[in-house]
């Protein structure tokens, strides 16, 4: 099997994983302690959650702090929602191509919705008008579909001249490159070599957000429910790799990219050429089967479109903000990959797509 589908999930890392381990021992262990109880056992468990904050805090600006939450879409409903009723009333503004936890979230809001649209690039143009009087603006930094890297501090500087509030998706860039400033960061463990199941939002100092889950009062107030001591370990030690590694890691995938580009000289790609993240390769050939494509290769794993795209049958936004059409987003296929890919893998699999391909005429 050759995993080519980073942008959907990262194989957790085994520093993540050992980090994780201690937490999940067994009653002699007295690792099970709940982080909010008074006791000792509690307040070793607290102390590794703070451990692990600081870990993913560092991959934040300055002048914030981390919630903890389930996931980044609980994360970005926190940051739209949360902050909505204090902005009531006043519209919002999101780009075409932003993920579904944004862009749906945005439409159920009681405000209305303006969506920013995008180049052939997928680029937001940094100056765009923004509606008169937008009480939020939402622009993801590295897109999941096609890669592409925004211009977030233009967009970030211009939310602000406009007196609204910025929040950023930052999943795929987290880990990758660092994070650009915002009022409201979500990013999501599972996608940078952590477990599946904890993700963070990020909240500048000063910005007022108020609680979707009331509770206890964890988190600030702002994220009621027991946190979970393994799995912020294992956030807050794939963040630190991360961290640490974040140079290599990117001129790995850098080589692989290039490698990747002479593999599928024959397709078109999607997406911007320079200002992207080079583990995602979305590329398209016309009058392919994507559907078909994927069935056929049973040892590879990819993805048509977006994972979420693919899995719900929808065609992708994406791909239409950017003005494909039909058929060439339906001949469209996303290649992702990162630290633990390999060049030999990508080039039997790239052999394995050709020749799949080809068949098809
Ligand atoms: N935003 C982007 C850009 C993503 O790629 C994803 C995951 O696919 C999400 C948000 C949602 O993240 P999670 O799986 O943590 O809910």
């Amino acid at each position: 099997m050759i995993y080519l589908d980073y942008q959907a999930t990262t194989p957790l890392a085994p520093e993540a994983r050992e980090a994780m381990l201690r937490w999940l021992d067994g009653p002699e262990s007295g690792n099970f302690g709940n982080p909010h109880s008074a006791h000792r056992l509690g307040r070793q468990a607290e102390a590794a959650v703070e451990v692990a904050r600081e870990r993913v805090a560092a991959l934040f600006p300055p002048g914030g702090r981390v919630v903890f939450t389930g996931s980044a879409t609980e994360a970005l409903n926190l940051a739209l929602r949360g902050c909505a009723p204090v902005r009531a009333g006043r519209p919002i503004a999101v780009s075409a191509i932003e993920h579904a936890a944004v862009l749906d979230t945005a439409r159920d809001l009681p405000a209305e919705t303006f969506i920013l649209p995008v180049d052939s690039a997928g680029l937001v143009d940094p100056d765009i008008a923004l509606p008169d009087e937008v009480g939020v603006v939402a622009v993801m930094q590295v897109n999941n579909e096609i890669g592409t890297i925004q211009r977030v501090g233009e967009l970030y500087s211009r939310a602000k001249a406009a007196g609204a509030l910025f929040v950023c998706d930052a999943v795929q860039a987290a880990g990758k490159v660092p994070i650009a400033e915002a009022d409201l960061i979500a990013i999501s463990a599972h996608k940078f070599y952590g477990p599946k199941g904890i993700g963070a939002l990020w909240v500048r100092d000063g910005v007022d957000l108020r609680p979707l889950i009331t509770g206890g009062g964890q988190e600030h107030g702002l994220r009621s429910g027991t946190l979970s001591p393994a799995l912020c370990s294992g956030m807050g030690a794939a963040a630190q790799l991360a961290f640490d590694r974040m140079e290599a890691d990117a001129a790995h995938v850098g080589t692989l990219w290039n490698r990747a580009r002479e593999l599928f000289a024959d397709w078109q790609l999607n997406g911007h050429a320079e200002q992207r993240w080079k583990g995602n390769l979305n590329i398209r050939r016309e009058g392919l089967d994507v559907s078909r494509l994927i069935s056929d290769l049973r040892q590879v794993m990819i993805s048509a479109g977006s994972a979420c795209a693919s899995g719900s049958g929808r065609p992708s936004h994406v791909l239409a903000a950017i003005g494909l059409r039909p058929d060439q987003s339906r001949g469209s296929i996303r290649l992702g990959f990162g630290r633990y890919t390999i060049v030999e893998q990508l080039e039997a699999a790239a052999e394995m797509i050709n020749h799949a391909a080809a068949q098809q005429g």
